[in-house]
């Protein structure tokens, strides 16, 4: 705290959202000699980049820029502090001024906690892993992820059977203190950067296309769980309900999206994310055939290339037509399609092993910090008129992809610093 005028005033910056958004404006904060809190509500920073196999167009793997920043973070340790399993509960005063209560939850794994992995085998607790989206298996104490930071483990105590400490019996660092308790902490801040990013579409509730009623209608987000290598399958693209190769799939591009009765908007991502996803299945299996059925294809500027790329492969066949009906065939697990021809007219029927559901993404802005910022009335945060001080970046302002979320934040923590100072 500095006093300007007379008045306490902090150059601190909170950044909420440990994404890649998050992340982008911790790191360019911190080298600009700012002090930065990046509050984070799950066990890990990363966000759901994380979660991706290989992100467009480099298909590179999200390792690469993870990586990079984490390097950024280490070396201006003295500057960052992450604070995970933290949210929000309260925010007074204005820009230059804030005193933000966070609630902590306990993680119930100290910074003893080497990620061996020697406790994950003594827990007797099996249930879906979050991270896979459902598709794997965890136990109660787990990794956050491979790309996790912090690395140490995390323990979801709602699920420990009664008196069971198994996991600290097993653990040679004393890392694991189930006695751990909620807590709360308080930050002075001069600004706070809104990275909260997005949520997929529950895709449970487009009835017509079947999600829920068949293991073999995923959507898109569960697909880059099943290619990557630390995902349920180790990478092999296996149907979920029997685990045998996919030989054939279909994308339904804009499941929910551009549909007033989901979400009316398009999230800009999907169109790509499917051409990419293509591509991890023509390259694990050669004789696999694809199938894609969009309303447009959306693959603005320089993603227009990779489009001409996918296209050039004809064992994608990219078809105007909108996915009336998805139904699983018990008796096999395969999955019937009815599809409006949009050009052709009339109507397509088509089987295949795995339908993949484009969904769209959700902004997770609304309510994040108790203050009265401006959303649009898809929820995303509208670029100006915020509460001085409070600068959205990322996919909290709309859809976007990762070098638009990274170029987004870095102008984010400009905004943020001129609007401490001012
Ligand atoms: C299927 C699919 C595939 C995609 N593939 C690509 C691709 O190949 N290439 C590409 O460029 N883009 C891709 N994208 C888009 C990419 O995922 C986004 O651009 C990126 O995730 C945006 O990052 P972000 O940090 O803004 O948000 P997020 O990644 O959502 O990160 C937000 C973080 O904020 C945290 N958070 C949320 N609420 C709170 C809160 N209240 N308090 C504290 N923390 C909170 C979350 O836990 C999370 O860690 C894809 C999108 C989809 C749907």
């Amino acid at each position: 705290m500095n006093q300007v005028n007379g008045q306490s005033h902090s150059d601190a910056i909170l950044v909420l959202g440990g994404g890649i958004s998050g992340i982008t404006a911790a790191v360019e904060a911190a080298e600009m000699g700012c002090t930065v809190y990046v509050v984070e509500r799950t066990a890990s920073l990363g966000g759901r980049v994380a979660q991706m196999h290989q992100y467009f167009p480099k298909l590179c793997p999200p390792a690469c820029g993870l990586e990079i920043n984490y390097q950024r973070i280490r070396k201006n340790h003295d500057r960052i502090k992450i604070l995970t399993l933290a949210e929000v509960a309260s925010v007074s005063g204005e820009a230059g001024a804030f005193e933000v209560t966070l609630n902590l939850q306990p993680r119930f794994v100290n910074e003893r906690c080497t990620a061996c992995g020697l406790c994950e085998p003594a827990c007797p607790v099996r249930r879906p892993r979050q991270f896979d989206y459902g598709l794997g298996e965890a136990p109660a104490i787990h990794a956050p992820h491979e790309m996790a930071l912090p690395s140490w483990y995390v323990v979801e105590r709602s699920l420990c059977p009664p008196g069971c400490a198994k996991c600290a019996e097993a653990c040679p660092y004393g890392a694991v203190d189930l006695t751990m308790t909620a807590k709360t902490m308080k930050l002075s801040v001069g600004s706070i950067i809104l990275a909260t990013g997005w949520t997929p579409y529950d895709a449970s509730l487009i009835a017509n296309l079947g999600f829920g009623a068949s293991r073999n209608i995923i959507t898109n987000v569960m697909m880059e769980r099943l290619a990557a290598p630390g995902g349920p399958t180790h990478g092999r693209i296996l149907r979920p309900s029997d685990g045998k190769p996919v030989r054939t799939a279909a994308f339904v591009q804009c499941a929910g999206s551009r549909d007033m009765n989901h979400l009316p908007y398009c999230s800009g991502v999907c169109c790509m994310a499917s051409l990419k996803q293509a591509t991890y299945l023509r390259k694990q299996n050669p004789d696999a055939q694809v199938y894609i059925f969009y309303i447009d294809l959306r693959t603005p500027g320089f993603f227009e290339d990779f489009l001409l790329q996918v296209e050039r492969d004809d064992k994608v066949v990219l078809k105007k037509g909108k996915v009336a009906r998805v139904e699983e065939d018990p008796a096999t697990g395969n999955l019937q399609l009815e599809v409006e021809d949009i050009m052709g007219g009339g109507k397509l029927q088509l089987q295949t092993d795995l339908v993949v559901l484009a969904t769209g993404m959700v902004p997770n802005a609304r309510g994040a910090v108790p203050l009265d910022l401006q959303y649009d009335e898809y929820g995303f945060c509208t670029r100006d008129a915020q509460p001085r001080g409070v600068v959205p970046a990322g996919l909290s302002k709309g859809p976007v992809d990762v070098a638009s979320a990274i170029q987004d934040a870095t102008g984010a923590v400009l905004e943020a610093i001129g609007s401490m100072r001012r």
